[in-house]
């Protein structure tokens, strides 16, 4: 048996077989061929698109027998453009005249093939192009003689073992499939890691070496709570465990009788505890545990996974249909946050030296109006549904609130024009996760009707500490006196111009700093929706003047680990157990 000891990333335990993962990336090198290998990679080319038909009857055979023939239906659609003539022959007449090889020519086509569709306005047509895409990394995969799985086709329980795995690698995987996952990179806020708590499947980050020592088929052992992960484990090890998986459902229920109590300290303050989403369907799961609405919706999960981008329509259904299910509740969606450790290919973000420095979320944005205007016309459209609300990410100063906001007008006056109808005070609030947005608050504060705390970015920023990097995961501190003052700022600040102020960082959602949050005054705490009955419970457990007197006290101390040390005394004496 070895052990490995990585960052706790998503609690609970997985028992199950290994599956190592290596993410493929189908880049196709320009090779030039002679004469004589004409036939030959016209063959190859023939033998792929055998191959690839093969692998999509056995997937559809598999889905229908699992799933049902609707479902099994789509992979006509794929079947018809592997057999598409005009990308056939277009293939083989190009590869005889550039003399390039076919994995090449192939690329080079499809590529041209889904332009083409992306310009037609056609709803219908433009959806092919997900298909074409994906029979096209089909074939690709079989030219290159790739063997690795898609995720989305895993078909047996494992727990998957990977180098990296990208927010969008974690939205395409199966949760029934997927009994848990380990990383060598990674650090706790990484959108992995949230991805991972999202889909209530353990998870352990930045174990540096678990590709190295673990082996597809091993037997592992993963405890996402203490970041352990054992390989085939001892039979005393693994009966603890399995004894202690069993526990570990039984604690995650044990708050879950408060879900439709409300946050209400023991001397009658009200807190909002809301839910984080990065998809629809995880409406189910927040009002099972209780959520008072949805205080992050993030959704750039919406333009991963596609090669073209969602249309006015496509957001406008998703939103509305948020809307409608969260209804009366209210529902904040965050624009846009692409870049940083969130990228999709077919935008073409360069790659930067350093990305959550560079051009992310609101840059990205102000930067392409077009793509920014649809969503947030979506938005406003959506909003004559339910009770929305719509914050941006990543400002740092009010230039860039003003921008967004003109364009917000504009969407708003094109709709006037177009008699579409939308909420007309719908609010409109801020992310504080840049130093110099805490800083300027008050500038800011005069100009949007809340403000929401992210503290991922927050702490990322202000102790200058990549939270997606293994290597410097122990300065990542939500304790850090920096980061509480920073937070007691922005909430002062906040109150003082009379607007609301919620958190939806990570932080919201650890029953450690329950008490030193609802101390400083925060009003609403948003959060993965496991975490909503405990955290309730914490804040049942105390009066506001207890919980002041914490905060105040927690504020005077020199270093994060005497702050967390002091808030554990604080919760023993109150006998409140986490
Ligand atoms: C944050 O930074 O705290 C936040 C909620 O946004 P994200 O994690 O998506 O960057
Ligand atoms: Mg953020």
């Amino acid at each position: 048996m070895i052990n490995l000891k990585g960052i706790p990333a998503s609690g609970g335990i997985a028992i199950g077989p290994a599956y190592l993962w290596t993410k493929e990336e189908l880049i196709v090198p320009k090779q030039v061929i002679s004469d004589d290998q004409i036939a030959t990679q016209i063959q190859i080319f023939e033998e792929a698109l055998i191959k690839t038909r093969r692998e999509i009857l056995d997937l559809q055979k598999k889905i229908a027998d699992e799933m049902g023939q609707d479902e099994a239906e789509i992979f006509d659609a794929h079947l018809l453009v592997l057999e598409d003539r005009t990308i056939i022959e277009e293939v083989i007449s190009q590869l005889k005249k550039d003399k390039l090889s076919a994995a090449y020519v192939f690329q080079d086509v499809l590529r041209k093939y889904v332009q083409v569709f992306l310009r037609i306005e056609d709803e219908y047509l433009k959806e092919r192009v997900s298909d074409i895409n994906d029979v096209g990394r089909r074939v690709l995969r079989n030219l290159l003689g790739k063997t690795a799985k898609p995720l989305e086709e895993l078909q047996e329980k494992v727990i998957l073992v990977s180098h990296d795995l990208s927010p969008s690698d974690t939205a395409m995987m199966h949760r029934k499939n997927v009994l848990a996952f380990v990383t060598n990179v990674g650090g706790k806020t990484s959108h992995t890691a949230i991805m991972a708590k999202s889909m209530e499947i353990p998870a352990v980050v930045g174990l540096e070496v678990a590709t190295l020592k673990i082996k597809t088929g091993d037997t592992l052992i993963i405890d996402g709570s203490t970041g352990l992960v054992f390989i085939d484990p001892d039979s005393q090890t693994l009966e603890s465990y399995q004894r202690q998986k069993t526990a570990f459902k039984d604690t995650t229920q044990r708050f879950i009788g408060l879900k439709d109590k409300p946050a209400l300290t023991l001397d009658g303050t009200r807190v909002h505890i809301a839910a984080n989403i990065e998809l629809p369907d995880e409406i189910p799961s927040l009002k099972e545990h209780g959520a008072d609405g949805i205080g992050l919706y993030r959704t750039e999960f919406f333009y991963m996974n596609r090669v073209d981008l969602p249309t006015e329509e496509e957001h406008y259904e998703a939103y509305k249909f948020v809307a409608e299910a969260m209804n009366p509740h209210s529902v904040t969606i965050r624009t846009l946050d692409l870049g940083g450790d969130k990228f999709i290919s077919h935008l073409e973000i360069p790659r930067e030296m350093s990305p959550f420095l560079g051009w992310r979320a609101i840059r990205f944005c102000l930067a392409r109006p077009d793509m920014f205007k649809s969503q947030l016309r979506a938005i406003l459209r959506a909003s004559a549904h339910g009770k929305l609300k719509l914050m941006y990410p990543m400002i740092s100063g009010i230039e860039e609130l003003r921008q967004a906001n003109v364009l917000l007008e504009e969407c708003k006056n094109e709709l006037r024009q177009r008699k579409s109808p939308f909420d007309e005070s719908i609010e409109v609030g801020a992310m504080i996760e840049v130093p110099s947005a805490a800083m300027t608050a008050d500038i800011l504060a005069r100009e949007v009707d809340f403000f929401s705390i992210g503290t991922n970015d927050l702490i990322q920023y202000s102790i200058a500490v990549d939270r997606s990097n293994e290597k410097v995961a122990y300065l990542y501190e939500p304790a850090h006196p920096g980061v509480l003052r920073f937070i007691k700022h922005i909430i002062d600040i906040g109150h003082a111009a009379g607007i609301r102020v919620g958190m939806c960082g990570e932080m919201a959602g650890d029953s450690l700093f329950s008490l030193v949050l609802l101390g400083l005054g925060l009003d609403e705490f948003s959060m993965p929706s496991v975490m909503i009955p405990e955290i309730k419970h914490v804040i049942r457990s105390v009066t506001m003047a207890q919980a002041s007197q914490i905060a105040t006290q927690a504020l005077s101390l020199p270093t994060a680990k005497e702050v967390e040390s002091f808030i554990q005394s604080k919760l023993d004496e109150l006998e409140i157990v986490r």
